[in-house]
């Protein structure tokens, strides 16, 4: 049980990536070991704990080759060269069922990507993303993952001095729409070709032999990246930078910035206070999914045909196809959500009924479906003519199966989080640790939000929205 790194990206074209020296820090301590992941990782974490140097990127683990990935991607529509500025990738761990993963260091300094930055992380942030990865790894959603923070020793500088510090953070790879966009910006076709193979052969051998398969890429991509934003869509996770890249090849959610969880239900919910026009706003995601994948299709348009014109036929006829992908998915999700196994037709308009009243109501999002789940109709929302109504309308539908009421409530709880990680209990986690280096109240945290779907007595008090005199959330980047 201990690093078994392999370097496949190392053997892509060298425009891919740079080798990086280490740039090591004063004091590394280990602050937050995640042990069940390390676990199936196959990762002793005694070794873990005995080697922080490797954690802080003062050493390089055997059978590591750090380097720096290269990518471009649209920043708030506005295409730049970019790269981890902050970020070495060490190696790729093999666990023993035959899975890779990318171990990757996020704060670890400057790279040649790094432009202006410092290259470095603060604490208060790196722990947000352990927090807030580790809960959406609980809700089932597909992301990357934290392995461990550790604080470096050292003071990094924003618009106030910070404790340094450095992510672990475990992907099953980071791809992103913004190498392609590398690769056809700034590469020749055969390194694209080289890149897609890649791609093809970590994520999707299944579509290795198909004729086109190329544009079977760009359609394996649409489908995960479908699947992805339908689920951040049916917890209410905001990802708040939904740049071209911050959006996996894999389908994985990559890049806690800004993100955050929505409380009241409102689709033009922003917390990113960069984030002015709302362009990623709650309701935005799938429609700037869209985009995205757009312009993943434009980079590979030179493989999918030697044609231009015909490629982009294909490429567009491709693309159509994201939108319904999606709406199956969050419909699937949602009818899981109300308790409904079988489909009908209306069903769309009872859930977009629902959300309308919601919106109406200022009710909170992941609440209003736990109510539902346990019956529990004692809210304002509930009180109204026109929930009466619609709760008639649902309860008649839940009839309309074959499955028992007492099913659909299983199911219910199945897909309805009893918590998620609010952000007054975030923030307040992140104070004490940060500000008062007392960890007790993140661990407790992580201890709830590991188990969404356990629906505790433990957890309610942590199902409190902020209350209502609490100013408006907001979130940063970059720190
Ligand atoms: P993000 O908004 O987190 O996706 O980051 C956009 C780009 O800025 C990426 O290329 C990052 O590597 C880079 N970046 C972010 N923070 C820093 C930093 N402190 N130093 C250098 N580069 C950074
Ligand atoms: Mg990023
Ligand atoms: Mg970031």
């Amino acid at each position: 049980m201990g690093w078994n790194l392999d370097n496949s990206y190392i053997h892509l074209p060298s425009i891919f990536y740079t080798t990086q020296r280490l740039n090591p820090v004063a004091t590394p301590m280990l602050i937050k070991l995640n042990t069940s992941l390390a676990t199936s990782l196959g990762l002793n974490t005694q070794l873990l704990q005995d080697e922080v140097a490797v954690l802080a990127g003062n050493a390089v683990p055997t059978g590591g080759f750090p380097i720096a990935q290269a990518y471009a991607g649209h920043q708030f529509g506005h295409f730049n060269m970019l790269g981890d500025g902050r970020a070495l990738l060490l190696g790729e761990q093999l666990t023993s069922t035959g899975e890779r993963f990318d171990i990757a260091l996020k704060g670890s300094g400057r790279t040649a990507y790094s432009r202006g930055g410092d290259g470095r992380a603060a604490l208060g942030p790196m722990l947000r993303e352990y927090i807030i990865s580790e809960a959406m790894f609980a809700l089932g959603i597909p992301t990357t993952r934290s392995l461990a923070v550790v604080t470096t020793g050292e003071t990094i500088f924003r618009e106030t001095a910070l404790t340094g510090a450095i992510l672990t953070r475990v992907a099953s790879s980071h791809l992103r729409v913004g190498t392609f966009q590398y690769a056809a910006h700034f590469g020749t076709d055969e390194e694209l070709r080289a890149l897609a193979d890649y791609a093809i052969s970590r994520h999707f051998p299944q579509i290795a032999n198909t004729e086109n398969r190329y544009l079977a890429l760009l359609n394996e991509v649409i489908k995960k990246q479908a699947a992805l934003i339908a689920k951040w869509q049916l917890v209410g996770f905001i990802h708040g930078v939904m740049n071209t890249d911050n959006m996996t090849i894999s389908g994985e959610t990559i890049d806690y910035g800004p993100c955050a969880f929505m409380d009241v239900y409102h689709p033009a919910t922003v917390f990113s206070s960069i984030d002015r026009q709302g362009r990623y706003a709650y309701g935005n995601q799938p429609s700037i999914g869209g985009w995205n994948l757009a312009r993943l299709a434009e980079a590979l348009l030179p493989l999918i045909h030697d044609d231009e014109e015909q490629a982009i036929e294909l490429a567009q006829e491709t693309l159509q196809h994201y939108s319904q992908h999606y709406v199956n998915n969050w419909l699937a999700g949602m009818r899981a959500k109300l308790g409904i196994f079988n489909e009908e037709e209306q069903d769309i308009e009872l859930v977009e009924e629902l959300l309308k009243l919601m919106q109406q109501q200022q009710a909170d999002y992941t609440n209003t479906f736990i109510a539902l789940t346990f019956e529990r109709f004692d809210s304002n929302l509930f009180q109204t003519h026109d929930f009466q109504a619609w709760l008639t309308k649902w309860q008649a539908r839940l009839t309309r199966q074959t499955e028992t009421q007492a099913m659909s409530q299983q199911l219910m709880k199945k897909h309805n989080p009893a918590v998620i990680p609010r952000n007054h209990r975030v923030e307040e986690a992140l104070t004490a640790a940060v500000e008062h280096d007392d960890y007790s109240v993140m661990e407790q945290l992580l201890n709830i939000v590991a188990q969404p779907f356990a629906h505790t007595e433990e957890q309610q008090a942590y199902a409190s929205p902020p209350s209502p005199s609490a100013t408006p959330y907001r979130t940063f980047c970059g720190t």
